[in-house]
């Protein structure tokens, strides 16, 4: 049997990941000199969370989230059948005790399953089974099978509830200020893999939480991402921004676009048409070419924006400019997930094909209190997508900076490698890369592995360096080669 990683998903090797440390360490630097501190989040919450959040509605709640039966821990897993009259006894006395979940879905299937444990065991025991009997044990099983005795938990699609949930558990509007977070790791959704997109797939994010929703902070959060793609030697990114507008003026614009809609419903595809009910302003997203020059003739929400957001929208555009930040507008932009409004901006990196959105973000004003947290808290944070800045990173050959092996330690003979153990701490405590080879190689063999493991420097121990106590020090890449003694051989590495 041999066992692969499944569909979706990947393992990110050395020396790639040296490059992932250095992009994840880079934002949290990057990011705490604008006042964010790094939260750890679960990986996995109440499904509701995300349902609530996220919205139903979105292709990511609908149809993309790993959601699953959790169970108590002192609970044991469904038995065989010949447990089951036990376990069937139990699911009814736990559905009693409020133990286990007693939705109507699941008060149902115990019923159902006591009076058909009931109506089985009635029956003489100790005959033949026959075809009925096979036929209720199979449907017993499914009962069983169907209850669910624990929350039904969901692995993150992303992390926005998360924090939000986290901000209001820990009473965190109390602090001074404005809450600054920022977050790292992987997130899950059932989506089509190919380049670019991934079933877990990683985010490197950051979430501002306080009273003010002025358009500065909106700004100040685009400046300090730009400030962290350049930092990363990303090149040739694109920022586009759009306001959807608030509570006040997005659903009369909803009306009228679902209204547009309809007039041209034909013409659109099945996604869409669907949509023009559920969530017309998904259609904008569309990238189906047909319904391209269609959607182009569709009203736009900045003629529709109400007085505040129309200002907020403006006031937005001046800070980019005040802080020299190029953008691009796209009326089109927003976004997936229904708790945006407002600002919204997304933005592009070259060498990715058609998955070519590193990041997205925006404002989602009414996410604390729409989860139980104080109406007075408004939102905007953004999350990148680590997989796809990596691919465009490494399209345009940016590579981690030092890493790697810096020393080959060649040893030859029984009192070389009593020396050679010792040093080799040495100057991995100088901070030096080290390779020391378990068993004695001859000479050329470890030359040659030396130079196959990228190591910067042999250096080369036996009985003539042991007397002179004398290394002999060989650069690989141009085999200029010294004799260095113990204290100027640590200097010289470490340099
Ligand atoms: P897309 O339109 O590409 O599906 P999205 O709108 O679903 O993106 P968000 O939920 O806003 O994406 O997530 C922010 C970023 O996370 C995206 O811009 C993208 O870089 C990244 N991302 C989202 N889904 C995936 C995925 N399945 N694999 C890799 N990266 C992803
Ligand atoms: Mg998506």
């Amino acid at each position: 049997m041999k066992f692969q990683a499944i569909k979706g998903v990947r393992d990110i090797l050395p020396p790639d990941s040296a490059l992932w440390n250095r992009v994840e360490q880079t934002a949290r630097e990057v990011f705490a000199t604008y006042g964010y501190g790094e939260i750890r989040l679960p990986i996995f919450e109440a499904t509701e969370l995300f349902a609530r959040s996220i919205g139903g509605e979105t292709d990511v709640v609908s149809k993309e989230m790993y959601t699953f039966a959790d169970r108590p821990s002192d609970f044991l897993p469904p038995p065989t059948f010949s447990e089951i009259g036990v376990y069937i006894g139990n699911l009814k006395k736990w559905l009693e005790d409020g133990r286990i979940p007693s939705d109507v879905d699941n008060k149902l299937r115990i019923v159902s399953l006591v009076q058909a444990w009931e109506n089985f065991s009635s029956k003489p025991q100790g005959r033949m089974l026959d075809f009925n009997d096979l036929v209720e044990v199979d449907q017993m099983g499914r009962l069983r099978d169907g209850v669910r005795i624990g929350p039904d938990l969901t692995l993150r699609p992303e992390a926005t509830a998360s924090v939000v949930r986290a901000y209001i558990e820990h009473g965190m509007h109390v602090r001074p200020g404005n809450v600054k977070l920022c977050y790292i790791g992987p997130m899950f959704r059932r989506e089509r893999p190919q380049k670019g997109r991934y079933r877990q797939f990683y985010q490197i994010g950051a979430e501002l939480l306080g009273t003010s929703d002025a358009a500065a902070i909106d700004a100040e959060l685009l400046e300090m991402l730009l400030a962290f793609f350049e930092r990363v030697g990303l090149k040739g990114a694109t920022l586009y921004v759009n306001s959807i507008g608030d509570k006040n003026c997005r659903p009369a614009y909803v009306e009228k676009l679902r209204e547009e809609l309809r007039k041209v419903k034909d013409k659109l595809g099945p996604d869409s048409q669907r949509r023009i009910e559920t969530n017309p302003l998904r259609v904008l997203d569309s990238k189906v070419p047909e319904e391209q020059a269609i959607i182009e003739t569709l009203p736009r929400i900045a003629g529709n924006l109400c007085d505040a957001c129309r200002t907020h929208y403006e006031k937005l555009k001046e800070e980019l400019a005040l802080r020299g930040i190029a953008y691009e507008e796209n009326w089109r932009l927003v976004r997936g997930l229904d708790y945006y409004m407002r600002t919204t901006f997304e933005i592009t990196a070259p060498g990715l094909g058609s998955q070519n959105a590193v990041c997205g973000g925006g404002r989602y004003d009414g996410l604390v209190e729409l989860l139980g947290g104080p109406a007075t808290t408004k939102g905007i944070g953004f999350a990148i997508g680590t997989d796809r800045l990596m691919l465009s990173l490494q399209e345009a050959g940016v590579g981690a900076a030092k890493g790697g092996l810096d020393v080959f330690l060649a040893w030859f003979g029984a009192a070389a490698y009593a020396a050679a153990v010792p040093l080799a701490k040495k100057l991995r405590e100088a901070g030096v890369a080290v390779e020391v080879p378990a068993a004695e190689m001859k000479f050329g063999k470890a030359l040659n592995l030396a130079d196959r493991l990228g190591a910067r420097y042999a250096v080369i121990l036996g009985d003539e360096e042991l007397a002179a106590k004398q290394f002999t020090v060989k650069r690989l890449g141009d085999g200029t080669q010294q004799k260095l003694g113990e204290a100027e051989l640590v200097t010289y590495l470490r340099g």
